[in-house]
């Protein structure tokens, strides 16, 4: 059976059915315009259902012990890992990215059913000493009960199973909206989980294209009692502000607007092999931890921008599948705009462009949405390149004078997801890593997180966190108990 089945339906109650009304959205191939499915177009009712049948799932689930919860998770993470070159197909198919990184995005996606099976035999909880003689005082954790998960395109696998391993292994029952333009990769999911021996209701994956719709039944449907949503601050916002009628817990992984920094005492090469990486070798830069400004120390920049640029120019665009691709298309012609219009708007004010800086339109990238890497220089604070998040193939670079300088200026931004800096000085590194108002600092290290600490960010990146020891606790509620005795 393919992974994913037939591409024409969604997966709710434990059925693969269509929608209502018979309503359909197609999913293309963003590297060829090919359609790659019509999948059901889900509306109110659809939802509602979804959401009804994840309600009726649930007690039975949180009634099952942590133990039994993560030996079906283990047994995903087994059948996630022996079909992982065929997930990773579906991820290039609709995402674009080249099939080399979408393995790796399978293969960590798939790391989180692997930790947080072994978290969900490890909710603890307390006994406190009582203030008073004749009572005892127990604090304990349990399901929240119905979540509605909401996530990005950009990777297909890691965002979804960051949200449902957790929250499976807590007990919870969910319901998933996965991008409108990557469904196919969180249907797979369903499969796989379904096949590993998961009860029917307790994962649901609703797909459409009428996402304030879909948004608003998580919003209005009483058991749902957490959303947990990754995509824009904006839709972040709104879904808050929505989530206040019925005080539902949320949790938000949001834009990002990561600065990169070279200090004069780092290693020059691998803080241009990490600035490339974290920049360009994720989704083309479609990354919310990409590096989003780069900042050289003056003194060094003539020496560390042409090898910076160098390693750029050899990176290797190209349709996902061809052998040696680095970069691939864009999801969508939007954000294919929006970013030339970052660029272009920076060239009229005064940027240099060291490498790239226009659309890739001939041969293989006739059909897609190519942008060629892109490497700005002369780059100025109030550009809005350096203030937006670009999400594309495009690195600003800015010089600095000293280190105050550099945390004033990273920390002036409304985000805090993701920061980086390159430095040999031991004194430095604690200092500065301390004073960035960033969730995650990189220290000489651009590919730092992984599942076993905590993903997540400041300010307006984000609420909560996901992965590590506190990602389980995102879907459990304390309860305290007092006993007279
Ligand atoms: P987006 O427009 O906010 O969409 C994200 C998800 O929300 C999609 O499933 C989308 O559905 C849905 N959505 C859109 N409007 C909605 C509404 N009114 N109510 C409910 N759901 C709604 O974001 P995007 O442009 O696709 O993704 C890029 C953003 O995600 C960037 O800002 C990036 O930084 C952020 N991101 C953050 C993290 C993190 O961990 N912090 C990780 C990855 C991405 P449709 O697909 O149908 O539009």
């Amino acid at each position: 059976m393919s992974i994913v089945g037939e591409r024409s339906r969604m997966y709710v109650g434990g059925a693969w059915i269509g929608a209502a009304n018979d309503k359909t959205m197609r999913v293309t191939n963003p590297a060829t315009g090919e359609p790659l499915a019509d999948l059901p177009d889900a509306g109110r009712d659809d939802v509602w259902k979804a959401c009804d049948e994840a309600a009726k799932a649930f007690p039975k689930w949180a009634a099952t012990p942590g133990l039994e919860r993560g030996k079906i998770l283990r047994r995903v993470y087994e059948l996630l890992t022996e079909r992982r070159d065929e997930l990773a197909r579906l991820v290039t198919e609709e995402n674009g990215k080249p099939f080399e990184e979408a393995k790796r995005e399978v293969a960590f996606a798939t790391g989180y059913f692997s930790w947080f099976a072994e978290e969900a035999r490890r909710v603890y909880g307390e006994i406190v000493p009582p203030p008073v003689p004749g009572k005892r005082l127990w604090v304990m954790r349990q399901p929240i009960g119905v979540v509605a998960a909401i996530t990005p395109w950009n990777f297909p696998a890691t965002m979804v199973t960051r949200k449902i391993a957790p929250a499976l292994a807590a007990g919870c029952a969910v319901v998933l909206k996965p991008a409108s333009a990557t469904p196919l990769t969180a249907l797979a999911l369903a499969r796989i989980c379904a096949e590993a021996g998961l009860p029917a209701g307790v994962f649901n994956v609703v797909t459409g294209k009428s996402s304030s719709v879909i948004g608003q039944v998580f919003l209005d449907h009483p058991a749902v009692r957490k959303i947990a949503f990754t995509g824009s601050t904006e839709v972040g916002k709104r879904l808050m502000a929505g989530a206040s009628a019925q005080l539902k817990r949320v949790s938000f992984e949001l834009g990002g607007n990561a600065p990169f920094i070279v200090f004069d005492d780092a290693e020059l090469a691998p803080a241009a092999d990490g600035g490339v990486a974290i920049k360009f070798l994720r989704v083309a830069g479609q990354s919310c931890i990409c590096a989003n400004r780069v900042y050289v120390q003056e003194s060094i920049a003539e020496k560390f921008i042409p090898m910076f640029v160098e390693r750029v120019t050899k990176l290797k665009v190209a349709p996902g599948f061809e052998p040696g691709a680095q970069i691939g298309p864009l999801i969508n012609s939007e954000i294919l705009e929006k970013v030339d219009a970052l660029v272009q708007g920076a060239i009229k004010d005064g940027a240099r462009v060291a490498a790239g800086g226009r659309r890739l339109g001939n041969g293989a990238f006739s059909t897609g949405l190519y942008y060629a890497p892109t490497v700005l220089t002369q780059v100025r604070e109030e550009m809005a390149v350096a203030k937006e998040e670009i999400f594309g193939p495009v690195a600003p670079l800015m010089t600095f004078k000293d280190e105050a300088e550099v945390i004033q200026r990273s920390n002036n931004t409304t985000f805090g997801l993701a920061a980086y800096f390159y430095t040999r000085d031991l004194r430095r590194t604690i200092r500065v890593a301390e004073a960035l108002e960033y969730g995650m600092v990189g220290v000489n290290d651009s590919t730092g997180y992984t599942h076993e600490i905590p993903f997540g960010g400041f300010k307006e990146s984000g609420l909560g966190r996901e992965g590590g020891k506190q990602g389980i606790e995102e879907y459990m509620e304390v309860k305290s108990i007092s006993i007279g005795i």
